[in-house]
């Protein structure tokens, strides 16, 4: 009997493990009840009603109109009592976008294989040409002290530089007369304007995301389109986007801006078309713009475009110069000086074709919101983040090597390189997920779930290491002035975790309350079933996507217990890694089992109120997300060839992602609602204990290393910046002042070794040619360190005469 036992065991985890048809568990438990009677000499009583139960239970198992019957369709009634009604938005929102990788992750089983077989993103030589041509000069042109402090804008000739090169219309194709750049190059030329000027990188980045352009491409009629692209590409309109309103911000849907549907006089005629009033705040290049995209509920009470009265969200394009529209004041977000601000109307008469899509997308605004979010929020917050993040790794690593104390450059002390070691990591892994993202929009995908995982831990990376820089540089990171290349970063950080969805919101709700819904192979199928579907259709739907959904819980049970036995041993890795990485593929298709278990656990043990679990869902989708960027860290490292000198990167920050999805995992235990469910999710998923550790110090010396020392692997990690080209600037100084400080460090050693004998005069140690070199290295050193001091006006007085002396020229381009 034990023998049975053990093989009735051994029978369900192989079978479990590889997820085996019914029929095959049907045969396997035949064949094991037949033995049991044979070894337990049954009574031919017990032997019939073995065998009767044995076919009760097989044909309800197998026969999928038994199966309906007696099964799944009594559980799909307790279903739709149970499911929550999902409002218009809530579903628009899940449609929207589409399922890439993320899939693979939520099924439990990622194929590595298909994911290292996608062709490494790569810039045409056109892109390319653009990123070494304009963008380079753009960058050159933009002086971050003058823009934020002095203008508090850019300056004329750069508008104009960025509306003639055609900056505004990277998304637009060449056949209206825009760059028809790929995701790739335009993430590559935000990236590379962040490493210079937030306000010229927001500037440019805006117009290229979700907004009027990406609109009109997507729902434009032919004569929008036709009117509207050109003008935008060339620059001839600056656009805005305004969504939000004072009462509406994260819950966007609410807008109670509103629009009436009604005749009116237009252009001397009378036409159909809408009074609309709105009220709109911290609106990007809103006080600049010269087309309003504006969204804001229709209604048409007097049925004159159709039966409906409240159509639903609508978006529209505005020229800014209609009379009764409001516009041209500013906020000041932190200190930025890109354009933003409020504006509104009162019953502002605009005719329906002003629509986006004309009158057959009245009140489909909401649709095509969501339908175009995913590409933007892939491409401008991660990637702006990377930027900061580039500019970050490689000016804190030439600081920390220039400025020393102790005797020592700072770089070389334990606590400044462990914070330091963390920026380079970041750097990677972040880089890493720009390209996998922008790169998976260039296939035509709309990642929903991944660019809201991009987007929250981009922000949230750059912020982190914005703060490690702020600490490395002490008071010359905090004292203003156009010697401080950090402060303006540092003051921005938390703009980009507001904006495209506020970072709390982005990842307690969406990240997994959209993955759970999105990814999962069976619970999109299983809701429409029930909400979508009727009778026989829904019925059939439902049968087989619950009865797929059960096995897939059991395999995904058993593996994540297998693997936690083995610690991830036969955990499956793609064909051909390499012996450094292979254990991290195994650990995340480990991690990946455990997450599709637990997902399912969830959701079983809190139904729809696990959407209310915040703190929950929120480690959730922190799951996925350290999975996300660990896949995409693996395949940078191979996408790149696998260049051993970035090893230690991809070693810290995969480590680093593990550790954390475990602290996560750790955390939804403790605080399980339902304590027996949590005690044996933790024993399943870890068996052994929490195998996962922290990233080792000297790994993390590794790091910080590649960003002290020039060569190879530091320009690979911050390639795509721009960098200045001789000592007109401070970030240009601070290059000099590395190469000079790491060239002097012979001269600096003799000096030391002369100083120990009492020779303190260098003119008396050095050659003639050293002491030039030690002079030189010595003014660039001093110049880095130095930091700004103003007139008690901080130089207002003279920046206003200044900037008096060329008004006309500012109001022109203005
Ligand atoms: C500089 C800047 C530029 C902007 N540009 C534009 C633009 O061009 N066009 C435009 O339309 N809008 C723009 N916005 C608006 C931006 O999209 C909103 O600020 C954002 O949606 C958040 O809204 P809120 O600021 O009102 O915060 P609130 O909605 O009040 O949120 C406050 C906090 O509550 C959290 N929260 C809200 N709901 C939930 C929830 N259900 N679960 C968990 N947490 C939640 C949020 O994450 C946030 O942390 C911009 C904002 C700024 C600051």
């Amino acid at each position: 009997m034990l023998a049975l036992a053990l093989g009735a065991l051994a029978v369900f985890v192989v079978f479990a493990y590889f997820q085996m048809p019914l029929v095959w568990w049907t045969i396997a438990a035949a064949l094991l009840a037949w033995y049991a009677s044979v070894i337990g000499d049954f009574s031919f009583i017990l032997n019939i009603f073995l065998a009767t139960a044995l076919v009760v239970v097989a044909a309800v198992l197998n026969l999928p109109f038994i199966r309906r019957k007696l099964l799944t369709d009594h559980i799909l009634a307790v279903y739709r009592r149970i499911l929550p009604d999902m409002s218009q938005t809530e579903k628009e929102a899940i449609d929207a976008g589409t399922v890439w990788w993320d899939g693979d992750l939520f099924s439990g089983k990622p194929d590595w294989d298909k994911l290292l077989a996608v062709p490494a993103p790569r810039l045409s030589a056109e892109e390319q040409a653009f990123l070494d041509g304009p963008v380079e000069e753009l960058c050159a042109m933009c002086n971050d002290w003058e823009i934020t402090h002095e203008r508090q804008d850019l300056p004329p000739q750069v508008w104009q530089f960025i509306k003639d090169k055609g900056f505004l219309g990277m998304i637009i194709p060449r056949k209206f007369g825009g760059l028809g750049f790929s995701a790739l190059a335009h993430s590559a030329v935000v990236m590379k304007l962040s490493t210079r000027s937030s306000t010229a990188a927001i500037t440019v980045m805006v117009p290229n995301s979700l907004g009027p352009g990406e609109l009109l491409l997507h729902y434009g009629t032919d004569e929008q389109k036709n009117h509207y692209l050109p003008r935008l590409a060339k620059g001839l309109e600056v656009p805005c986007f305004a969504l939000t309103n004072p009462e509406a911000g994260s819950d966007a849907a609410a807008i109670p801006d509103r629009a009436v549907v009604c005749k009116g006089i237009w252009q001397g005629k009378e036409v159909l078309g809408m009074r609309v009033t709105w009220d709109k705040r911290y609106i990007t290049l809103g006080p600049v713009a010269t087309l309003l995209g504006l969204a804001f509920r229709l209604y048409d009470p007097e049925h004159l475009i159709g039966e409906k009265e409240d159509l639903g969200i609508t978006c529209a394009l505005v020229p800014t110069s209609t009379p009764g529209v409001n516009i041209g004041r500013r906020h000041l977000p932190l200190n930025a000086a890109f354009q933003n601000g409020p504006n509104w109307g009162k019953d502002v008469f605009m005719p329906l074709d002003w629509i986006i899509g004309g009158r057959d997308y009245a009140g489909k605004g909401w649709m095509m919101l969501m339908g175009c979010l995913a590409a933007g929020r892939a491409i401008s917050l991660p990637t702006s983040s990377v930027g900061g993040a580039k500019a970050l790794t490689r000016f804190t690593g030439a600081y920390a090597r220039v400025r020393a104390q102790f005797k020592t450059p700072i770089g070389r002390l334990e606590g400044v390189e462990e914070a330091l070691g963390r920026i380079a990591a970041h750097t990677y892994m972040m880089d890493a997920t720009r390209v996998m993202t922008a790169g998976a929009v260039d296939l035509g995908e709309k990642p929903a779930v991944l660019s809201a995982i991009a987007k929250y831990h981009m922000t949230e990376r750059a912020r982190a290491c914005v703060n490690d820089a702020m600490d490395i540089h002490g008071g010359k990171g905090i004292c203003l002035g156009p010697n401080n290349w950090l402060g303006r970063g540092y003051q921005i950080a938390p703009v980009a975790i507001t904006v495209e969805g506020a970072n709390i919101l982005t990842r307690t709700l969406i990240i997994f309350g959209q993955g759970a819904i999105r990814c999962h192979p069976y619970v999109l199928r299983e809701m429409r079933a029930a909400k979508e579907l009727e009778a026989a259709e829904a019925s059939r739907e439902f049968d087989d996507a619950f009865t797929s959904h059960v096995g897939h819980v059991i395999s995904n049970g058993v593996r994540t217990l297998v693997y936690g036995l083995t610690r991830s041993s036969f955990a499956p890795v793609p064909r051909n890694s390499s012996a450094e990485t292979r254990h991290y593929y195994r650990h995340v298709s480990r991690l990946s089992a455990a997450f599709a278990f637990l997902a399912d656990v969830s959701m079983l043990a809190m139904g729809g109120a696990l959407k209310r679990k915040e703190k929950i869902s929120g480690r959730l989708g922190d799951v996925l997300s350290m999975m996300y960027l660990a896949s995409a860290t693996l395949k940078r490292y191979e996408d790149m060839g696998r260049v051993k000198a970035d090893l230690p990167l991809v070693r810290w920050s995969v480590r680093d992602a593990l550790y954390h999805a475990q602290q996560a995992l750790d955390g939804i235990f403790s605080n399980f609602p339902v304590k027996s469910l949590a005690t044996l999710l933790r024993w399943t998923i870890f068996p052994l204990g929490m195998s996962f550790r922290p990233p080792l110090d000297s790994r993390n010396r590794e790091c910080a290393q590649i960003a002290l020392e020039p060569g190879a692997a530091r320009d690979r990690l911050t390639a795509g910046m721009y960098i200045p080209k001789g000592e007109t600037d401070a970030t240009g100084i601070l290059e000099a002042a590395f190469a000079a400080a790491i060239a002097g460090e012979p001269i600096d050693r003799k000096l030391r070794d002369a100083r120990k004998q009492g020779i303190n005069d260098p003119h008396a140690v050095l050659t003639a040619e050293e002491l030039v070199q030690w002079q030189r290295k010595e003014a660039l050193r001093k110049q880095v360190i130095k930091v700004d001091d103003f007139p008690q006006d901080f130089g207002r007085a003279e920046i206003e005469q200044k900037l008096a002396a060329e008004k006309p020229v500012t109001a022109k381009a203005a």
